[in-house]
């Protein structure tokens, strides 16, 4: 440890003690210096029994007190309760550079820099008016000689006496040792960049003095970078290569933010960090708006487009970036870093390879798909789901002969929310297994009571989407058996309707479940056929029994006027295709009775669609069952 050379000598300023104290008893006539009175008795002892004790050669006079406070290497003051000094020791004097005699009837905080901050002015008073028996700060003083020095200060009343000691004691290396420390923890050690904790240090106080500060722009910006394809470096080179591709990167990313800044409108700091991984934040205090952080947004992607020579590895790297800038007020450390993970994931979303800039409508509806995933659940427990009934119409006839079961959420703020807003989600989160089951029940229990309600007719059959996970994560099998049991209803009154990539990918345990499920008797209908990659031949062999046919290829149908014969022509063979292979085939989206008509001449089995009804409550199925079940057409 270095040695510093704050405390003085005894003789140090070439002064008698004895003529500084006697100035300063006669300044402070009113109470007897007992402190420091007689500075000239040598003798080292025990400390006096009582302040007034004789120099006998056996017990500390006044004098060997006085005598230390002037050899003691650690600069001290006697101040009056008004903060003025009243005596210093030369390595006091030493300190700050004066003659110690020059210092009597100098405020004490002055010299030590106790009046700057409130907080310690106040803890500094209290001890002087005697309300508090000690005060203890630390200060940064500049020495006599120049450098700096960190000192720790105390102020503690002396005994029995209306007067204090103030005590200045050099700790500048135990400082340093802890800012090493502190820099050795608040820094990565592959990078050397401030790491993730330091990060949030500096933005947590940016926000807070931004908020309170009116010199700055009161604004606040921020890239949010992750590297693309960073974890296949780490793989595939190992783990040193990646340190050093780490390294290379937050090299360039320190040279853009300098640049920034010294482009840049102010003094405006950019702080470059490593918030860990391969994830780096650049923080922009007193941003001037969303072009600041574009425009350094873009020149970090231009700085890593040149490739990296590493070890004899020539490495191309991309970023996405999230960038986010608002005004400081208002905006929590927590709030400023959830905006630019949602917005880095935005411009991984997007692409990769590029910045992003916080959207807030894009995140509004992420938090509504946020607040419908996380309620999803406790709403089927809720009942706020129903069904709506669309009937299957024979194209020949036009009578239904059956209903598909569509469902709708009854969301007490949002309305009601048709099944494209929450499927997905349902499906992402697993709630489609309950809710999913929900619907069979639902939908079982009403295809049975429409049976019931019409004995002598045909009756009709129910159709019911079944989600992928469904037949994955739960026991689909199971399931539908229990409900047919339990409300009776026939199984060849239920079809199920599966989407061709769930049943083309079915290999294992979902294919059997279509097995078991079909040799019960349920059909199985491929729904939205034509938008996926299906193998008609393979279908055949799978237990399929409908085709349904994506809406896009009767939209492509058009009017009289505008034939669109491609689509016709492919209806016509996938129709003739799937007869052969013993499939039905129901053709969605039948909006006009041309397209009714031309179905039907193509040999379609069955049409869905608004020509025939919208989906409807299960009430008005009722009427249409009553009138004959014939719908319009
Ligand atoms: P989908 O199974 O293909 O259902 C047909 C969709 O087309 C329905 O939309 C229906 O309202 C709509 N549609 C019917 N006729 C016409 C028409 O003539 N023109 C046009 N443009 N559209 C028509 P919806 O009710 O919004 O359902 C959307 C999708 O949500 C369904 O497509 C289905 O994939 C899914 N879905 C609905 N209910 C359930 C359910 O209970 N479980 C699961 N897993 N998915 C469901
Ligand atoms: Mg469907
Ligand atoms: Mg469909």
């Amino acid at each position: 440890m270095r040695e510093r050379a704050v405390s003085g000598q005894p003789d140090g300023t070439g002064r008698t003690p004895g003529a500084t104290l006697s100035s300063v008893t006669e300044r402070d006539s009113t109470t007897s210096d007992s402190a420091i009175e007689d500075a000239r008795c040598g003798h080292h002892a025990p400390p006096p029994p009582c302040d007034n004790a004789p120099c006998d050669g056996t017990a500390a006079s006044l004098g060997d007190y006085r005598a230390a406070f002037y050899a003691g290497r650690l600069p001290m003051a006697v101040l009056n309760r008004d903060g003025l000094v009243l005596a210093a020791n030369p390595a006091f004097g030493e300190l700050v550079g004066t003659d110690p005699d020059q210092l009597v009837a100098a405020t004490a905080a002055d010299l030590t820099d106790l009046g700057a901050d409130p907080r310690v002015w106040t803890a500094y008073r209290e001890v002087l008016c005697g309300r508090s028996d000690r005060f203890r700060c630390t200060r940064r003083l500049k020495h006599s000689e120049g450098q700096s020095v960190w000192v720790e200060v105390t102020v503690e009343p002396l005994t029995g006496e209306e007067r204090v000691l103030l005590t200045v004691a050099d700790i500048s290396d135990r400082h340093d040792l802890l800012a090493r420390l502190r820099h050795l923890q608040m820094h990565d050690p592959v990078t050397r960049l401030p790491n993730r904790a330091l990060f949030f240090e500096r933005l947590s106080a940016t926000l807070e003095t931004a908020a309170v500060e009116a010199s700055g722009t009161g604004r606040i910006g921020l890239c949010y970078l992750d590297l693309d394809g960073f974890k296949a470096v780490n793989d595939t080179l190992g783990h040193r290569v990646g340190d050093r591709l780490l390294s290379a990167v937050a090299q360039r990313l320190t040279r853009c933010a300098e640049s920034a800044a010294d482009r840049g409108p102010g003094r405006g700091r950019h702080l470059v960090a490593r918030l860990g991984g391969d994830e780096f934040a650049l923080l922009v205090e007193d941003s001037t708006g969303t072009d600041q952080l574009a425009e350094l947004a873009q020149s970090v992607l231009d700085a890593l487009q040149r490739p990296f020579d590493l070890a004899g590895q020539r490495l191309s790297v991309s970023a996405s970036i999230g960038v986010v800038e608002r005004t400081a007020n208002g905006t929590t450390a927590t709030g400023l870093m959830q905006a630019a993970d949602t917005t880095l994931f935005w411009a991984k979303e997007d692409g990769k390879a590029r910045w992003t800039l916080f959207d807030p409508e894009r995140n509004a509806h992420r938090m509504t798909r946020q607040a419908l995933s996380s309620t999803l659940r406790p709403a089927v427990d809720r009942g706020e789901f129903t069904l709506e009934y669309q009937p299957l119409v024979g194209l020949d006839d036009g009578r239904a002969q059956g209903v598909e079961a569509l469902v709708r959420w009854r969301h007490p703020q949002f309305g009601v929310l048709s099944p494209n807003r929450f499927i997905a989600l349902a499906e992402e989160n697993g709630a489609i297994v309950e809710l999913g089951r929900w619907v069979l029940e639902r939908a079982c229990h009403q295809a049975r009571a429409w049976q019931l309600a019409h004995p002598g007719g045909q009756p009709l059959f129910v159709s019911v989407n079944v989600a992928v996970r469904q037949v994955w994560d739960s026991d689909l099998v199971a399931d539908v058996a229990g409900i047919l049991a339990e409300t009776g209803l026939p199984p060849r009154l239920l079809q199920l309707e599966l989407t061709e990539s769930a049943v083309m990918g079915s290999a294992g345990r979902p294919l059997q479940a279509l097995q078991a499920l079909s040799d019960m008797g349920v059909r199985i209908a491929i729904d939205d056929f034509g938008t996926g990659y299906s193998n008609l031949a393979y279908l055949s062999r799978l237990p399929v029994s409908v085709l349904k046919l994506d809406g896009s290829f009767v939209r492509g149908f058009r009017s009289q006027e505008h034939p669109n014969p491609a689509d016709e022509m492919i209806v016509e063979a996938l129709v003739a295709l799937a007869h052969r292979l013993g499939l039905t085939v129901t053709a969605e989206c039948v909006e006009s009775a041309e397209q009714a008509e031309r179905l039907r001449r193509i040999g379609c089995d069955t049409g869905q669609g608004w020509l025939y009804s919208r989906p409807v409550a299960p009430d008005r199925v009722e009427a249409l069952l009553d009138a004959g079940r014939r719908t319009g057409g």
